[in-house]
């Protein structure tokens, strides 16, 4: 059963109920939501649950109506987040905000095999590393992996990539060596999936585990099967989807993806989608990976290989490493159409500058970022994305705000949005990155915008007079909003505040158009959702960080070394006020063959009639082959807009997350 906690339930009260329901036999776990904490008691159902109901300190008892409990998504409302450190100290986080793509061959062959696929598997984005050493093969007479020599090759590439990693456990016998050799993740495979005693003991170790689904399972069985590793004291099971044997047979097996959003709605747990062992075929693999991230799962298993022919296992539907790359490519395309980012392991340079010493009002280790509007507005969204969760948002009044707070050293960072692919540019803030020159971009990321109409509870469409948003809220939804002419538009000066006014009013006729965070946040409810005009509606954020480095002096000190994503230059320039003098400077760029996606112009203030230009260059788009623009290129290209103009900015070198 689920005892949700009244929120001012005293230590004293909590511990006696604890201790009541331990000597009623039942095993217990506290977790604290976002909204409410409660205790989840799994065991015999001895009493009954009225008895726990009469106790201080209890809001209300729920039965868990499912026979897998501490599985089950009444036990615990959030999505589970399994976090598996590398040995860099960074966290890879599976079930969150990110899709994750583990990477590797089916068995641990050699040492230079596994370096050399760990090389391109990483380079490519994979965060974690899989390979066998023990191998669960149909013929006692094909080779069964390395056993412990495989376990060791296994961990020194993935620690020489900082990528966790993955490996099968077939018998408890080989839990000891698992541990020896610093296993980041266990798998139990698909054919071990009802080994009830293998799953006592792997639970009890109490090492992350990928509980594969079993050939023939329902999926109430595999939820069993993760009950059992959960109830032995696993609390890192992450679910995986690999195909279930059919009458088909011109694949492997069927990949079940409506098992995902199925899955979502009965269990908290992470959800991954191993598409090789399902099609059993390389050239289908990478479909059915796009496919598995378009129903939602949280990432991909993969075989890879760098010579699948002469794979000892599995080679049939093992990728080559281009087609992995190709794969991971599409993903990071397809990711924010499903309101998600692609985990990479990063170089920790962005969150290394939070030790920054010029820390004035900063209390905590956490990096801090700052954003314009309250809680719940789409750069405080943007924020969790970009920093998965580990930063702390600051809000601020306005934008000006966010940069002060960034140069005062108050925030270590700044979430700002600077284009919309609806609405256009944001022009504020290409006026503050130029009026605040100690302030630079180090990162930027796509972030898709979806509206929701949100509401005090009780509120019908009949009802609402009044709406509140943005004014970009509202020129976002103009296809809703014709459908109600009726209704009044009040502008605010963010989505977050127009919540935030909704909530005050706490009356039924009124609305505000925002995100369904700000709902959660404000404590409204979403009365619908999705009503933006066009869905590709993506507002472009850039994060800027105070500059230490003055213009093109050290360019290299401010890029960030993430391995994929499109790599920009944001360049900010004054033309002299004679003809041609914009055609001068393009010429530049034309003939150090780059490549520009945006040209704006601002008037200069306090100069009437004089225009500040802004450009960014690709330095390397990752969905491209060509070479990336050196250092000393953009060097080269800065001195020479320098004889060509009255001034020149250089306002960061950066990668985008997407
Ligand atoms: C594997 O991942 O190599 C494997 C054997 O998978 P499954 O258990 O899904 O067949
Ligand atoms: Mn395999």
């Amino acid at each position: 059963m689920v005892i949700v906690l009244e929120k001012n339930i005293s230590n004293a009260d909590k511990d006696e109920l604890k201790s009541f329901l331990e000597k009623n036999n039942f095993k217990v776990n506290e977790i604290t939501g976002e909204e409410e904490t409660i205790l989840g008691a799994v065991g015999k159902m001895g009493i009954d649950p009225r008895e726990v109901e009469i106790l201080p300190g209890v809001s209300r008892v729920i039965p868990i109506s499912k026979p897998y409990k501490m599985a089950s998504r009444e036990y615990k409302k959030e999505n589970s987040v399994v976090e598996i450190p590398n040995n860099r100290g960074q966290i890879v986080r599976i079930g969150g905000s990110r899709l994750v793509s583990i990477a590797g061959p089916c068995a641990v062959e050699s040492r230079e095999q596994m370096m050399s696929v760990a090389k391109h598997v990483a380079a490519s984005g994979a965060v974690m590393l899989r390979g066998g050493a023990y191998k669960p093969r149909t013929s006692p007479y094909a080779f069964q992996g390395l056993a412990e020599e495989g376990l060791k090759y296994l961990k020194e590439a993935g620690d020489a990539y900082g990528l966790p990693v993955v490996t099968e456990c077939v018998s408890a016998e080989h839990l000891d060596a698992m541990k020896k050799y610093k296993i980041d993740c266990l798998q139990i495979g698909a054919r071990n999936m009802q080994n009830f005693e293998l799953l006592k003991k792997v639970g009890a170790v109490n090492i992350p585990v990928i509980l594969k689904r079993g050939i023939s399972a329902t999926i109430e069985e595999w939820l069993m099967a993760a009950e059992y590793l959960l109830s032995s004291g696993a609390e890192n099971v992450i679910l995986c989807e690999r195909g279930i044997r059919t009458y088909e047979k011109a694949t492997r097996n069927t990949l079940d993806l409506s098992a995902i959003p199925i899955l979502r709605s009965l269990t908290h747990l992470p959800i991954i989608v191993d598409p090789s062992h399902a099609v059993g075929i390389r050239d289908k693999v990478p479909p059915m990976g796009l496919a598995a991230v378009s129903a939602g799962a949280d990432g991909i298993i993969v075989e890879v290989h760098c010579n699948p022919e002469k794979a000892f296992s599995d080679g049939a539907q093992t990728l080559y490493p281009e087609q992995f790359d190709k794969l991971m490519r599409d993903i990071d395309v397809l990711a924010p159409v499903v309101g998600k980012e692609t985990t990479r392991i990063r170089n920790q340079i962005s969150l290394s500058t939070s030790e920054n010493e010029n820390n004035k009002t900063k209390k905590t280790d956490n990096v801090v970022c700052a954003f314009s509007g309250s809680r719940g507005a789409y750069a405080e969204i943007a924020i969790q994305h970009y920093f998965d969760k580990q930063s702390e948002s600051f809000p601020c009044k306005n934008f000006r705000e966010v940069f002060q707070a960034v140069s005062d050293g108050k925030a270590d960072f700044g979430m700002i949005p600077i284009e919309n692919s609806l609405a256009g540019s944001v022009y504020d803030n290409y006026d503050n990155l130029i009026r605040f020159a100690d302030v630079s971009i180090c990162g930027s990321i796509k972030l898709r915008i979806e509206h929701a109409l949100i509401c005090n509870k009780g509120t019908n469409l009949d009802s609402i007079k009044t709406v509140y948003s943005h004014p970009q809220g509202f020129a976002q939804c103009t296809e809703f909003l014709s459908q109600y002419p009726d209704w009044k538009l009040v502008e605010c000066s963010s989505t977050s505040e127009a919540a935030c006014n909704v909530a005050k009013k706490g009356s039924a006729d009124c609305a505000a158009i925002a995100s369904e965070q700000a709902a959660t946040v404000s404590k409204l409810e979403v009365l619908k959702s999705g009503i933006e005009d066009d869905p590709r509606n993506y507002t472009r954020f850039i994060v800027i960080k105070p500059n230490n480095t003055s213009t093109n002096e050290n360019i290299s000190s401010l890029v960030s070394e993430s391995s994929t994503g499109m790599k920009l230059a944001s360049v900010a320039f004054v033309t002299k006020n004679e003809p041609g003098a914009l055609m001068s400077c393009l010429e530049i760029f034309h003939k150090a063959s780059m490549n520009l996606t945006r040209l704006e112009s601002r008037p200069i203030q306090g100069q009437p009639w004089r225009y500040m230009f802004y450009v960014d260059i690709v330095l390397k788009d990752s969905t491209s082959n060509d070479v990336e623009i050196s250092t000393d290129s953009l060097n080269t290209v800065i001195d020479k807009l320098k004889s060509q103009t009255e001034d020149v900015r250089l306002l960061g070198v950066y990668s985008e997350v997407n």
